[in-house]
């Protein structure tokens, strides 16, 4: 069971978990559909941790390839999200609109790379650890911390976005003009 990772400011009493984030993320075109690539990050326009658009570029694919000469046994699992990546290209040929956060539609946002923490198995679920970005509101660091209590999490759902990356049927803060 995956456990809810907490984004806490050392300064602040910023807080937030990735759980609510938890599901699939889609961009639906008429009956294409193909997933969207994001990572997670902070919004300054919705103030939470959100999971965050990537676009397709040239440095990701190269990225992909590079890690089939890498990981030679992992060769079909990446070049199936090779496939996926081109799709994506096709499908936001005529893409207008700059990266999104995927929970507010707004651009304005930092992403935060995840990366192990810093200590044996035994501890990881109880320190807190750097993850190398500063919460611009306040100057503090962001921390990562596992959250300590089970959690059985959201239903995962599946959310639709037009190539724009705008929410379909759903709430769109782009009103707020960020
Ligand atoms: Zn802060
Ligand atoms: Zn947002």
């Amino acid at each position: 069971m995956p456990r809810p990772l907490n984004y806490i400011c050392s300064k602040c009493d910023f807080s937030d978990s990735d759980s609510s984030s938890w599901g699939k993320y889609v961009y639906k075109h008429y009956d294409l559909e193909v997933p969207v690539h994001y990572q997670m990050g902070i919004c300054y326009c919705c103030s939470s941790i959100a999971p965050l658009e990537i676009l397709p570029s040239k440095q990701h694919l190269d990225f992909l390839n590079g890690l089939i000469e890498k990981f030679p046994n992992n060769a079909s699992f990446n070049e199936n999200r090779i496939k996926e990546e081109h799709e994506r290209r096709t499908l936001l040929k005529e893409r207008k609109s700059a990266a999104r956060c995927l929970k507010c539609g707004g651009h304005d946002f930092e992403y935060i790379p995840f990366h192990e923490p810093p200590v044996d198995r035994e501890r990881r679920f109880q320190m807190p650890w750097r993850s190398g970005v500063i919460h611009r509101t306040c100057g503090g660091r962001i921390y990562f911390q596992y959250s300590e209590v089970n959690f059985f999490g959201p239903a995962l759902i599946t959310r639709y976005f037009n190539i724009e990356g705008v929410k379909l049927n759903g709430e769109t803060c782009i009103a707020r003009g960020c």
